[in-house]
């Protein structure tokens, strides 16, 4: 049996966490001089340290109770709050399956938490014997992924079997066909699911990530997170926005239209040596020669990513609008 308890760190489980005015006192009306805050101006108090509003709305859309959501300044800091719960500095392992995202790597450098690379095989994916004989507080896996494009399989067999917790990055989520993981959290006790709102929903700018997960491991990520974490103008506007889900339909469908466009495009472009399949809003394409093409594109003044030391001669395309997309095919077109 999975014993979350066993799995968290001693001092987290012990931890006496920090409780904030506004935590303590979540009445509305009154006379506030309960915060030290300043009784002028008009982002003087406080935001909501449960973000209720907005977790109520992400509810509402995602089918998840509110309990099963913890918001984090981008899922940044979601990655960064799980690997400080479940792993102990110079003493636990997470793994990652390289090529993917590289917060994961650098998040556990930074909290001394040692990584165990198992690649992924051929398709991009994981190689689960590997992953199932190595021992490991925590695995990351991320699906769709980046920078491949393509969406993991045999996940659900994975967290079923593997001992530590599970951290399922689903940025890329609502561009691809395949549905969320996100109710398998009321399975299984070792699954963290993460999801960002600037990806699909265009809120890069306003920092909001959500970690979904049984009710016991969010309540550690609260019993650790920094009280005031999603501030209050990013609070409104991801209200604002979700209540317009016609616009974010509207958005991802164009996006979707531009990179078929983009891919049709590139099939008949010399140096596009493969055009690897895309559950994203981007493409990896293995080129003749990623250096000199970027450095080309650049002259253009079109940045794309250069994954050549991560993939040899690939490069990563994110998928613009209809003019960015339009200038990114004239000028590679006058590549050779
Ligand atoms: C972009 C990206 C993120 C970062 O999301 P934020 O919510 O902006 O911090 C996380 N994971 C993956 C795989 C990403 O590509």
């Amino acid at each position: 049996m999975f014993d979350i308890e066993k799995i968290v760190r001693p001092n987290i489980l012990k931890l006496k966490p920090y409780s904030s005015a506004r935590h303590e006192f979540e009445g509305r009306s009154g006379i506030f001089l309960d915060a030290n805050e300043n009784p002028y101006g008009i982002h003087n108090r406080y935001p909501d340290p449960t973000q209720i509003e907005v977790r109520k709305l992400i509810s509402k859309q995602k089918s998840i109770t509110v309990e099963n959501i913890c918001l984090g300044n981008g899922s940044d800091e979601i990655i960064d709050l799980a690997v400080r719960i479940f792993c102990e500095p110079q003493k636990d392992k997470v793994i990652i399956c390289p090529p993917t995202y590289g917060m994961y790597e650098v998040v556990a450098a930074i909290n001394d938490v040692e990584v165990i690379h198992i690649p992924l095989l051929n398709g991009f994916q994981p190689d689960v014997s590997k992953i199932f004989a190595t021992e490991a507080k925590m695995l990351f896996l991320c699906s769709p992924n980046n920078p491949t494009g393509n969406c993991l399989n045999g996940i659900e067999q994975i967290i079923q079997n593997f001992k530590g917790i599970v951290f399922v990055d689903e940025a890329y989520i609502d561009f691809c066909k395949e549905k969320s993981l996100i109710q398998l959290i009321h399975t299984y006790p070792n699954l963290i699911i993460s999801q960002t709102f600037s990806k699909a929903y265009g809120l890069a700018g306003i920092r909001i990530g959500a970690a979904f997960a049984n009710t016991k491991i969010i309540d550690l990520f609260y019993k650790i997170k920094p009280p005031y974490n999603i501030n209050e103008l990013s609070q409104n506007q991801l209200i604002k926005s979700l209540s317009d889900y016609k616009l974010f339909e509207e958005n991802l469908e164009n996006i979707l239209i531009q990179k078929a466009r983009l891919i049709a495009a590139l099939k008949v472009v010399e140096t596009v040596k493969c055009i690897y399949p895309s559950d994203a809003n981007f493409i990896l394409l293995e080129v003749t020669d990623a250096d000199d093409l970027y450095q080309f594109l650049l002259t253009h003044n079109v940045i794309i990513r250069n994954r050549n030391s991560v993939i040899p001669n690939c490069i990563r395309i994110t998928i613009g609008n209809g003019d960015e997309t339009t200038q990114l095919i004239n000028a590679i077109k006058l590549y050779h």
